[in-house]
């Protein structure tokens, strides 16, 4: 995979340009257009999507409209093509600015404008960079950082400090980079993100083959980006870390591994960045017997592929994120299955969830490889920010399956794709939830959910699992079902942050005792009395509107580096941050989750810890972690 190619020359005619462009998004189309051939009159005011129409596929541009605005990009195209595909300079500030908000359909805030030219990147600029090197800074001093993980959190933070010549070490337990997507390899596991915006800002491409690209291709990106950044020779594959203690005498970080062969080893650091994901760890479900299947047993995360389900009696439990991926697929291939679903999910229409890129769109991104950063940004505009006020609790809402107004008009609508795909009563009653939406992040659905539990060979169970036996599942009733295989699509022990090593920070301060189940961390970032450490996907940074996780790692990257830069620049050894800084941020990250529907107390989520904090969720706009994580401020800190 290729990271920014070049365009290809244009050599198609006007009508098979036209045909190309049939299917496009067209204010995506016509801003990357117009940076090709700096023709910015392209971004006509009748051809604006309509801001306020968010949820509408077609964001509020009649078929007249597009068929306009693909008639003008085909013509600028042509003419481009004909004076011999010379592409334009890189558009100026002003320029991007005119552009994003034709692309937003409404005036852009000054913060947002920078946060989405970072986004953009078009113009071959790495926003996010460091502005700064070790050796210009603090050029005598040594220092090293540790990274744990080398997935997509890892990955980014090894290149920003490599940008600003800091020497850092990896440290892996697999054998391999790309964390989630390499021992995610169940069948059908794929982004519920388009790939144009689940991809690094500085690391863009135009060839994904789907919108929504499978395990291997997301796992064949993070390899290129190891490689294109050079990171591999810096990691220690095989290598778990199993404890890490800050020594107040020394400032640093002694970190105990456990290589492959099952001897130890200490690796010091002077800052310690936890990069080790909220999904890493399996989960097993709290059922009576969960050992005792005498048959095939294995968790999602851990998938057997030497288990062949043909011509077997397969369970899964589970209908959660993974699950809904892998269930389609085991009925095609198992002669019986009964899935056990304890909630059922809220599906989100989605036509193209399992398509290639069409023949016009892939045209479209050999020709014009800047639509992948324009789509990129109409994504990010679309998916998150202006849906985040549909997922807030409306005190005064009597309801326990929405949380208001315009919550429930979400949730009527959602209801009415479920009516349309489950004409049969008694599977509509089961499949339905009956929380409110955005509680959970959405499952996408092409229409494969329905296909799937009207087969002859599919059950969906809506009882309560008693136990489980050496021959399969006794429900709560007694009804006992057998199996040849049971697969656990059960997710992650997501609450438990940073298990199951151990870590002690100042004065011998044990990490897990003070969370005492309770993960906190100042912008999910750093923690007082734990000097120099950094979480990456800490407590608080997941989404539930289905945006991207790399945004957040992106951001958290940046303020690692800068908080590095910080210590070289002050000529200081650590940093703590302050408890009255950490604690009153908690308090508004709690405040602010509880008024969120996914902290309703009708909700039972992953997101919620055995005490019912949300220990998982950042409850406010995109925007807002930006302009908090651009750079640390040395108030927050105790420096030493
Ligand atoms: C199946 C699945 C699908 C997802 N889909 C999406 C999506 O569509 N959109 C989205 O935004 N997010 C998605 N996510 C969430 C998130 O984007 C991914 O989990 C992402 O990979 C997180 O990257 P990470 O580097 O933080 O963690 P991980 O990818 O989990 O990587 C952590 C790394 O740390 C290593 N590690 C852990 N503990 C230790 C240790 N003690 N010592 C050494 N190494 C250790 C692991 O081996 C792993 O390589 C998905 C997650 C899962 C599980």
């Amino acid at each position: 995979m290729h990271l920014d190619p070049e365009p290809l020359a244009i050599t198609a005619s006007d009508a098979e340009i036209l045909e190309a462009l049939a299917d496009i998004d067209t204010p995506p189309l016509l801003a990357a257009v117009a940076t090709l051939t700096g023709d910015l009159s392209l971004l006509r005011d009748d051809l604006r999507p309509s801001a306020a129409e968010s949820f509408d596929p077609t964001a509020g541009i009649s078929p007249e409209q597009a068929a306009t605005a693909r008639q003008l990009a085909t013509d600028a195209l042509a003419r481009y093509r004909d004076s011999g595909c010379v592409a334009a300079a890189p558009p100026s500030a002003p320029s991007v600015r005119t552009m994003l908000e034709f692309l937003a359909g409404t005036p852009v805030a000054d913060d947002y404008i920078e946060l989405m030219t970072e986004e953009l990147a078009i113009d071959g600029v790495d926003r996010r960079a460091p502005e700064w090197n070790h050796a210009t800074v603090a050029p005598d001093r040594d220092f090293r950082v540790a990274i744990i993980g080398a997935g997509m959190s890892g990955i980014a933070t090894a290149h920003r400090l490599a940008q600003a010549g800091v020497p850092y070490v990896i440290l892996e337990k697999n054998a391999d980079v790309g964390g989630t997507w390499l021992e995610n390899q169940y069948p059908g596991c794929r982004v519920d993100v388009p790939n144009h915006f689940y991809s690094y800002s500085f690391a863009q491409t135009s060839e994904w083959p789907q919108y929504f690209s499978t395990q291997g291709v997301l796992l064949e990106y993070f390899r290129a980006c190891a490689e294109e950044f050079d990171i591999c020779p810096h990691v220690q594959f095989e290598t778990e870390v199993v404890d890490a203690t800050w020594s107040d005498a020394e400032q640093v970080w002694n970190i105990t591994v456990r290589r492959a062969d099952g001897t130890t080893d200490t690796v010091v650091a002077h800052v310690l960045v936890s990069a080790v994901g909220q999904l890493n760890r399996p989960k097993m479900p709290d059922i009576p017997g969960v050992d005792r299947f005498a048959g095939e047993a294995f968790h999602s995360a851990r998938w057997d592929a030497t288990v062949d389900l043909a011509g077997k009696r397969v369970a899964i439990i589970g209908t959660g994120a993974s699950a809904a991926q892998f269930i389609p697929a085991v009925a095609e291939i198992a002669d019986e299955l009964r899935v056990f679903q304890r909630t059922p999910p809220w599906l989100l229409e989605t036509p193209n969830y399992h398509d290639d890129l069409p023949v016009g769109t892939r045209w479209l991104l050999d020709h014009v490889p800047s639509f992948a950063h324009w789509d990129r940004v109409w994504i990010f505009w679309r998916s998150h920010e202006v849906l985040v006020p549909m997922a807030a609790v409306d005190e005064s809402w009597e309801s326990t399956q929405s949380v208001s107004m315009m919550n429930d008009l979400v949730r009527q609508m959602f209801t009415e794709y479920y009516r349309v795909q489950f004409p049969d009563a008694e599977l509509f009653d089961k499949v339905l939830p009956h929380y409110p939406p955005f509680s959970k992040r959405f499952v996408r659905d092409n229409g494969i959910w329905a296909r799937t539990f009207t087969r002859d060979n599919v059950e969906l169970d809506v009882g309560k699992i008693g136990e489980i036996t050496e021959r399969g599942v006794k429900m709560a009733d007694g009804t006992e079902h057998e199996f040849d295989v049971l697969i656990f699509g059960t997710g992650f022990q997501a609450s438990s942050f940073l298990t199951p090593m151990t870590v002690h920070g100042a004065g011998g301060k044990d990490l897990h005792a003070t969370w005492d189940g309770e993960a906190r961390a100042y912008l999910g970032l750093t923690i007082p009395e734990f000097p120099n450490l950094f979480l990456m996907y800490g407590p608080n940074t997941n989404i539930v509107i289905n945006g991207s996780i790399i945004y957040f790692s992106e951001l958290e990257a940046r303020y690692i580096v800068e908080s590095v830069r910080m210590l070289l620049e002050h000529g200081v050894d650590s940093m703590a941050v302050r408890a009255e800084v950490h604690d009153e941020y908690n308090r508004r990250v709690d405040a602010a989750n509880a008024r969120m529907a996914w902290g309703a107390a009708s909700v039972n989520t992953w997101y919620k810890n055995a005490n019912g904090r949300i220990t998982q969720n950042w409850p406010f706009s995109l925007l807002e972690f930006w302009q908090r994580t651009r750079h640390p401020d040395p108030k927050d800190y105790v420096l030493r």
